[in-house]
């Protein structure tokens, strides 16, 4: 596997205060020092954190110039520890990934060691990153409401921003486990989406938001997987059977959460937190292989839409305002001008 001298990546630029411009740009390779891992990156997928990057959210990226992506996933191109050998694929989600360090809308990343797992049995680059943080996030939160005594009898489990990247992928998750899920969508156009992935129902988020003035609301759901925050989260929380649990890992709704606390101690409701950024590195690979077998969704083939670099900047904008659906998976195209022939597909 021979080392490109160069490699492409959509670069982030900051010309004036809050102002940013991308365009794609080549850059020359690095090697990598000890304890780091250079990948050749095939795949990479635009996640609602990746689009807070390009637009220049501070809370996500402050330097700049920077390529974002934090989804990655290839094989390894050097490693001068010998843990990683040339060859071997591998992916790499979270941690700093195209934070501030350059991710996997490039061709190439160099991350340390640590962050870097195998590719699942089962999975290719490409089915890793229709994963991807996405499809960690929603097992992170299966997993979650499992340790806290879920299971298919409890009950019907709400999941929030079901169209999403996260939502999209938990509704499949479950609907794979033998649960019921109940999916709360503001489109109306893509109940048919939805059931395809196995809802068992579709909601309307005004239909959820109803009495939310209310302390409590009518015990609905055994358990509810929150994507979106906010009145949203506040209304599931309500909503929420006695004993049940909720996970909580978004704010595409809002950051805010106004509720009282009737849920938790008149009902015995449980909140987790979810964070899929700093998961400990040894606990990933055995998510990753749950993600490729029991969790894995039956049509994941229609969560995905495939794209190029060239074609990033209206799935940017389109995943900012709730537009998108499902998964959004980058495609690199390695093979150009002299380079030996790396990736077709
Ligand atoms: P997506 O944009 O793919 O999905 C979000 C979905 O939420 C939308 O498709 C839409 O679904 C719904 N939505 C969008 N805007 C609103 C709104 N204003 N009010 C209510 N619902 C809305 O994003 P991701 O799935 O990639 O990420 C979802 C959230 O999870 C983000 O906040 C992201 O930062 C966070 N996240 C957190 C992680 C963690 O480790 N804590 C990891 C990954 C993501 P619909 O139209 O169907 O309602």
């Amino acid at each position: 596997m021979r080392h490109s001298r160069t490699y492409r990546g959509l670069v982030v630029e900051q010309n004036e205060p809050r102002i940013y411009t991308r365009r794609i740009v080549e850059r020359t390779s690095v090697s990598g020092q000890q304890g780091e891992v250079v990948i050749q990156v095939r795949h990479s997928a635009v996640n609602y954190k990746d689009a807070l990057s390009a637009t220049g959210h501070p809370g996500v990226t402050r330097q700049f110039p920077h390529i974002p992506g934090i989804d990655a996933a290839g094989y390894v191109l050097s490693a001068p520890s010998g843990k990683w050998q040339p060859g071997q694929e591998v992916l790499v989600t979270g941690f700093d990934l195209g934070m501030e360090t350059d991710g996997g809308w490039g061709e190439q990343i160099c991350v340390p060691e640590s962050w870097v797992i195998p590719l699942p049995a089962g999975l290719t680059t490409r089915t890793a990153m229709a994963l991807g943080t996405a499809g960690f996030t929603a097992a992170l939160s299966i997993q979650t409401l499992e340790n806290a005594g879920l299971t298919p009898l409890s009950g019907e489990v709400l999941v929030t921003g079901a169209t999403g990247g996260v939502g999209s992928l938990a509704v499949a998750m479950l609907a794979k486990s033998g649960y019921q899920v109940m999916a709360l969508s503001g489109k109306a156009d893509k109940e048919a989406f939805l059931y395809g992935l196995g809802a068992k129902a579709v909601l309307t988020r005004d239909e959820l938001l109803q009495n939310q003035e209310r302390p409590l609301l009518k015990e609905r759901f055994a358990a509810v997987v929150d994507v979106v925050g906010g009145d949203v989260l506040a209304a599931a929380l309500k909503a929420t059977c006695y004993g049940g649990a909720v996970t909580c890992c978004g704010l595409v709704g809002s950051f805010e959460l106004n509720l009282n606390v009737y849920p938790f101690i008149l009902r015995g409701v449980s909140l987790f937190g979810i964070d899929s950024v700093h998961y400990p590195a040894d606990k990933r690979p055995a998510l990753w292989q749950r993600m490729a077998n029991s969790y894995l969704p039956e049509h994941l083939e229609a969560v995905i839409t495939d794209i190029t670099l060239e074609q990033l900047e209206p799935a940017i904008h389109g995943i900012l305002h709730g537009q998108t659906s499902g998964r959004i998976v980058v495609h690199h195209q390695l093979f150009r001008r002299g380079d030996r022939l790396l990736h077709m597909s």
